[in-house]
C-alpha cells in the first residue's frame, strides 16, 4: 500500500502539503529532502509526516512524488524539532523555516556527502635514509604536527610536492590516508593564559552543572578575559568528547576570535559567516552533524546547525542587534539558542560587557545566573572619558579642536587612533542655499547621500544613483552645498591635516569585498594604519593593543532618535567603543563629541555606568509595559499604491479584534514612520501584552483567516515577534 508524505515546501503558504509516495527500495523518514512538482516547479520539500493512504478516490486527486533526494533522514530529529518550534514561535511557514536553516547547497539537490581527501603523515618508524631537499622540508613540516596533515595544506605551504610525497610514501616515511575533509587547515597551537581567580571562579561555577539547562550571564568589561574563558570552557567540554557552538556578532570579528580559539585549543574547529564558500558551509553542516568536528563558530543562522553531541552554547556579544534576523523567517537566535539548550539540557553562556535589557531582566527575575568579571586581564586600566561639546572650537569637518590636537599627540606618539561616526559617504545632505531644494530619493522618504570619491548621489536605504550634480534643479545657477559630516570626508580631512600618517577607512563601502574587513584588521594590527576612521562595524569586539585614543564624533543621533531602543543601543556603542582604547601596555583616552554636553545620559555613564544605566532603562520599560517586560508583535505590511498596506491592516485589525480576548492590546493600523521605502509605501500594526502568550494564541487562533484574506495575497506583509524595532 502506498503511504503518504506530508511535505513542507518552501512557499510563503502555511500549509503542509500531501503527495503519494514512489515505488522504490528506499524508505521514507521525516527529515528526509524529496523533490516534488509544485505549481509547474520542481521543489524540494523536506518530509515532515508520513501516514497511510486513504481511499483510492482520495489517492487519485493527489500527485506523486518526483524522487528522493536523500535514502536517510538529513535533519536530525532533535533539529527538526527546534525548527518546528521556531516555525511555531515566529508564525513563519514552516517549508521557509527550513530553508533557513539550512545550507545552501543542501536545500538544493546537493547530496549529504561529506567530501574526502588525501592526509600525509609521518610514519611510526623510520628509517635513517637520505631525502632529498623538498622531501626534507615535507618531513620537518609534518613534525610539527601530531595529526595528519591534508595534501592540500603543505601543497599550500611548500608549493607543488606531489611527486615527493609519493617517493616518501615509497620509502616509508609517510603513510597516506583519505579522510573527510575539514573546512580550516591545521595550525599550531600556542600554550593558554593562566586563569585569574576570577576567570577560574566563572569557569568552576559552570563547570559544576555542564549536566543540566542553566543560562548564564557573564558580564565582563571589555577586556576581562570573557574570550579566555570561552577557550577553557570549550576545552573542557572537548574532553568530554562532546561539541561547543560559539555564536558571534555578524561583520569581520571572526578571524581574530577564531585565531584565538584554534591557537588555544588542539581540535577540529569550523566556521560557519558569511565569508565561507557555498561547499565549505554544506561540509561544515555535515561534519558538525555527524560529530566530526567539535567547535562550530558562526554568525547567527549557525544556531540551527546539527551537532551530534552537544554540551555547550556560547553567544559572545549577546546583546548585539546582529542576532535578531530583519527580514523573512525573523527569528532571534539568543532566542532560538535557549530553546535548543533548555532541550538539550546543557548549560549556555551569555557574554556581553554591555548585558541586553533582556538578559539583565532574566537574572533578575531568577532565570539566569549572573557571572562577572571587574577587572582586565591585562591588568590595564579602563580609559579615561572625557564629553565635548561639538558646538565648541572646531578644526574641520565635525571635528573639534580639542580633538584634533590629541590625535596629533597621540600619532606623534607612535600610537593609533580610533574615530567613530556612524554615517557612511561623503556627507548626508545636498542643498541648495537659495530655494532649500534638497536631493531625496524618489523610491523613498529620505536623502540622498553623497559619495564624492565616485561622483555620485546615493540612497542609503534603497540602493537609487544619480551622477553628482554642482548646480541647483530648480534655480539652475546656484552651487550647490553639502551639509553633515560622514567616514569619507572625515578620512579625507584627517588626510589633509596629516599627510603622513597613513588613514584606513573601515564602513560597508571600504569592506565589501570578501576579506576585506579581514585584510584591514591584520593591518591595523601590524601598525600599518595609524589612524582609523570607521561606523560602528568597528566598535566591536576587536582588541587592538595600540589604540590609546578613541573619539565619537556624532553621538547625538541615538540621543534624539525615535527607537525605543535608542537609549540603550546608545549607551552600549559608547561604552563598546571606549572599551576599544587602552588595551594594551599604554592607558587610553575617550572623548565624545555631543551637541548636548550637558544631558543627565552623559553624567550617568560617565560618572557612574553601563549597569546603572541600564537597570534605569529597565525600570522605565517595566513602568510602560516595554519589553522586555512586556512582549511585542509588529505585523507590517508594503505595497506600491500607497492606500494597499493600511488597507490590509485594516483589515487584519478586524480580525484580530474578533478573535482577542481583550488582553492583547492592539494599535494601529499606522504609516511607518519613513513611509515609502524602495517604491513601497509601508504601514504596521502593533500587538502588545504584559505576557507573550496571549499574543501567541490570538496569532493562531487568526493566522489563517489572516493569510487567506484577499489582500494578504497582493501586499507584502509580515510577522515580527519580539522586534528589535518598531520603525
Ligand atoms: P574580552 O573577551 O573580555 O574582551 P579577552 O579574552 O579578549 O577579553 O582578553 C583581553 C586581553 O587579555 C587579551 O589580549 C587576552 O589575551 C588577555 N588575557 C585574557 N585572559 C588573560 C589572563 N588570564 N592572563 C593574561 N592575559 C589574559
Ligand atoms: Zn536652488
Ligand atoms: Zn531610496
Amino acid at each position: 500500500m502506498t503511504s503518504l508524505l506530508h511535505i513542507a515546501i518552501p512557499t510563503p503558504l502555511r500549509t503542509i502539503f500531501d503527495y503519494l509516495n514512489i515505488d522504490s527500495n528506499i524508505t521514507p523518514k521525516v527529515g528526509m529532502r524529496v523533490l516534488v512538482s509544485f505549481r509547474s516547479r520542481q521543489l524540494v520539500g523536506i518530509i515532515v509526516g508520513i501516514s497511510r493512504s486513504t481511499t483510492e478516490k482520495n489517492n487519485a486527486k493527489l500527485k506523486t512524488i518526483e524522487k528522493f533526494i536523500d535514502d536517510q533522514a538529513l535533519i536530525p530529529q532533535n533539529t527538526f524539532d527546534l525548527i518546528q518550534w521556531v516555525s511555531d514561535y515566529y508564525h513563519h511557514p514552516l517549508g521557509e523555516c527550513f530553508q533557513a536553516a539550512l545550507p545552501k547547497k543542501l536545500r538544493q539537490q546537493d547530496p549529504a556527502v561529506l567530501k574526502t581527501e588525501t592526509y600525509w603523515k609521518l610514519a611510526l618508524k623510520q628509517d635513517e635514509i637520505k631525502l632529498g631537499e623538498k622531501q626534507q622540508q615535507i618531513v620537518s613540516y609534518l613534525t610539527n604536527y601530531s595529526s595528519a596533515i591534508s595534501q592540500q595544506q603543505i601543497t599550500a605551504e611548500l608549493g607543488s610536492c606531489k611527486s615527493s610525497l609519493l617517493s616518501l610514501e615509497n620509502k616509508n616515511v609517510i603513510t597516506q590516508h583519505q579522510q573527510v575533509k575539514q573546512t580550516l587547515l591545521a595550525c599550531n597551537t600556542k600554550p593558554s593564559h593562566l586563569l585569574s581567580k576570577q576567570q577560574l571562579n566563572i569557569v568552576d561555577t559552570l563547570w559544576k552543572d555542564h549536566h543540566s539547562f542553566k543560562p548564564y550571564l557573564l558580564h565582563g568589561i571589555t577586556g576581562s578575559g570573557k574570550t579566555e574563558v570561552y577557550i577553557q570552557l570549550t576545552k573542557k567540554i572537548i574532553e568530554k568528547g562532546k561539541q561547543t557552538i560559539i555564536l558571534i556578532p555578524e561583520i569581520g570579528l571572526t578571524t581574530q576570535f577564531v585565531q584565538r580559539f584554534r591557537q588555544h585549543l588542539e581540535a577540529n574547529i569550523v566556521v560557519l559567516n558569511s565569508a565561507i564558500s557555498d561547499s565549505d558551509r554544506k561540509q561544515a553542516w555535515l561534519l558538525a552533524r555527524d560529530g566530526l568536528t567539535d567547535v562550530i563558530i558562526g554568525t547567527r543562522s549557525a544556531v540551527f546547525t546539527p551537532l551530534k553531541n552537544i554540551g555547550l552554547i556560547i553567544i559572545d556579544e549577546e546583546h548585539d542587534s546582529s542576532y535578531k534576523q530583519q527580514d523573512g523567517l525573523r527569528y532571534h537566535a539568543r532566542s532560538v539558542a535557549l530553546i535548543r539548550a533548555q532541550r538539550a539540557e546543557i548549560p549556555i553562556l551569555l557574554g556581553s560587557a554591555t548585558p541586553s535589557l533582556e538578559s539583565l531582566y532574566n537574572v533578575e527575575q531568577g532565570r539566569y545566573t549572573q557571572l562577572t568579571l571587574t577587572e582586565r586581564a591585562t591588568g590595564a586600566q579602563l580609559p579615561k572619558v572625557r564629553v565635548i561639546d561639538s558646538e565648541g572650537p572646531k578644526a574641520n569637518s565635525g571635528l573639534s579642536s580639542i580633538l584634533y590636537k590629541s590625535i596629533k599627540k597621540q600619532i606623534g606618539e607612535g600610537n593609533q587612533v580610533l574615530l567613530f561616526i556612524n554615517r557612511r559617504g561623503f556627507a548626508p545632505v545636498l542643498m541648495c542655499h537659495d530655494c532649500n531644494w534638497q536631493a531625496t530619493c524618489t523610491s523613498c522618504d529620505a536623502k540622498m547621500i553623497v559619495h564624492q570619491s565616485r561622483n555620485i548621489l546615493m540612497c542609503h536605504h534603497c540602493g537609487l544613483i544619480h551622477r553628482l550634480i554642482q548646480h541647483c534643479p530648480t534655480c539652475k545657477t546656484t552651487e550647490l552645498k553639502t551639509y553633515g559630516v560622514g567616514t569619507q570626508q572625515l578620512e579625507q580631512t584627517l588626510q589633509q591635516y596629516f599627510p603622513e600618517t597613513p588613514v584606513i577607512r573601515i564602513d560597508r563601502d571600504s569592506t565589501q569585498k570578501v576579506n576585506a574587513f579581514a585584510d584591514i584588521v591584520a593591518d591595523i594590527q601590524k601598525g600599518g594604519a595609524k589612524i582609523l576612521v570607521g561606523t560602528q562595524m568597528l566598535a566591536k569586539g576587536h582588541d587592538f593593543h595600540n589604540v590609546t585614543l578613541v573619539g565619537v564624533l556624532d553621538a547625538d543621533q541615538g540621543l534624539f532618535s525615535a527607537g525605543f531602543r535608542a537609549t540603550e543601543t546608545l549607551a552600549q556603542l559608547i561604552t563598546q567603543v571606549t572599551g576599544r582604547a587602552g588595551r594594551g601596555e599604554k592607558s587610553g583616552e575617550v572623548f565624545i563629541q555631543t551637541s548636548q554636553p550637558q544631558h543627565r545620559f552623559w553624567k550617568e555613564l560617565i560618572g557612574k555606568n553601563y549597569s546603572y544605566i541600564a537597570h534605569k532603562i529597565l525600570e522605565q520599560r517595566k513602568d510602560m509595559g516595554m519589553p522586555p517586560a512586556g512582549s511585542l508583535c509588529v505585523i507590517r505590511a508594503e505595497d506600491r499604491q500607497q492606500t494597499l498596506a493600511m488597507l490590509f491592516l485594516t483589515e487584519v485589525l478586524d480580525v484580530l479584534n474578533q478573535a482577542n480576548q481583550q488582553q492583547v492590546m492592539i494599535l494601529g493600523p499606522v504609516p511607518a514612520i519613513m513611509e515609502k521605502r524602495a517604491g513601497r509605501y509601508r504601514a504596521q500594526l502593533l500587538l502588545s501584552c504584559e505576557k507573550r502568550k496571549p499574543i501567541h494564541q490570538l496569532l493562531d487562533h487568526t493566522i489563517d483567516v489572516i493569510s487567506k484574506l484577499k489582500l494578504a495575497r497582493k501586499v507584502r506583509w509580515s510577522i515580527d515577534i519580539d522586534p528589535v524595532d518598531l520603525m
